[in-house]
């Protein structure tokens, strides 16, 4: 299917872009790197009458490397947080970079897309959710933040409303201890089965603090709260991880489908997040070895 007519309309202030949202309300569909938008259109899943570019408007550009924070523009590529030195401080994120897509892709897509799309496989949520993300979304009238936990409210659902636009997300800079693992059908270009992310810290032998999220085995993006609950305050080794990994699987809703089972999504899920923690612990003592 060849993709349907729309009208392009291509603003270069962030006013502007705000004003033809409201004032054309679900007739307009932002376009970022187009490479989900372009395809569901294609496929007949999408007919907005028009597309307007985001690609010219600077507010939404670009990586700020704060003390304590990252703040990544919405229509920051792939690509050019691959290039930005953020995954030399956070190595959750250089595994999702390596994993996602070719580099073409990498190149086009950007991170506020990946959000946006909210798809149920999607790779940057769970590394964001374990980093303590927030988001900026704006319209015309004001600024508001919120977690990025509660941005996502269902498959392809967020919180933004009709003429909203995500402007920015925040992460946790300086995060050693973190390690995503993606499992898919193939070694790259490939859509996650499952995927986890862990952020964890250690101090005086002990687990003092650890989230996980996971992607791709419910119908949002998880933080599995119940992972602290077992383990903070125990020895970080295999045993600890088992017992994450066990609420992990017991927190998840996964479904069976042409990439994966049920069971094997649950299984995944296991391994993944026993091979997430021991990753991050490894990194994390590491970091340590180096800093100390
Ligand atoms: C071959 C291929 C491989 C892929 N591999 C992966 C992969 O490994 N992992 C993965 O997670 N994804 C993958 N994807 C999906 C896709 O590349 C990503 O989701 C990408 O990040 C989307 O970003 P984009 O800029 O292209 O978004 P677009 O397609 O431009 O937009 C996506 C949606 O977000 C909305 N939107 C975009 N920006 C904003 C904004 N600032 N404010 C409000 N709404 C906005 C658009 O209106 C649209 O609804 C793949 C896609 C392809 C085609």
């Amino acid at each position: 299917m060849v993709i349907p007519p729309y009208t392009y309309l291509s603003p270069t202030k962030l006013d502007e872009a705000l004003d033809i949202l409201a004032q054309n309300q679900s007739g307009v569909m932002p376009l970022a790197g187009g490479t989900d938008i372009l395809v569901m259109m294609k496929e007949g899943r999408l007919k907005p009458d028009s597309l307007l570019s985001l690609k010219n408007i600077v507010p939404l550009k670009g990586i700020d490397v704060e003390e304590q924070e990252v703040k990544i523009g919405a229509n920051t590529t792939v690509g050019e947080l691959e290039r930005s030195g953020v995954m030399d401080m956070n190595p959750a994120f250089g595994d999702l970079v390596r994993q996602m897509a070719t580099r073409q892709i990498r190149n086009r897509a950007t991170i506020g897309g990946n959000l946006c799309t909210a798809a149920a496989c999607a790779d940057f949520p769970p590394v964001l959710l374990v980093n303590e993300a927030t988001v900026t979304i704006v319209n015309k009238k004001e600024e508001r933040q919120m977690s990025l936990e509660k941005f996502f409210t269902g498959p392809r659902k967020t919180a933004l409303k009709t003429g909203e636009l995500l402007l920015s997300v925040h992460c946790k800079r300086h995060n050693p201890g973190t390690a995503y693992i993606k499992f898919g059908v193939r070694e790259s270009a490939n859509i996650s089965i499952v995927g986890i992310a862990c952020s964890l810290e250690v101090e005086d032998g002990k687990v003092s603090k650890i989230v996980v999220a996971s992607t791709a085995a419910s119908p949002i993006p998880l933080v599995i709260d119940a992972v602290s609950k077992v383990t903070l305050g125990r020895a970080p080794q295999t045993k600890t991880w088992e017992a994450a990994a066990e609420e992990v699987v017991n927190a998840l809703h996964p479904i069976s489908d042409l990439r994966g089972s049920l069971a094997y999504r649950f299984h995944l899920a296991k391994v993944g997040t026993l091979r997430a923690l021991d990753t991050a612990y490894r990194r994390l003592m590491k970091n340590n070895a180096v800093e100390a």
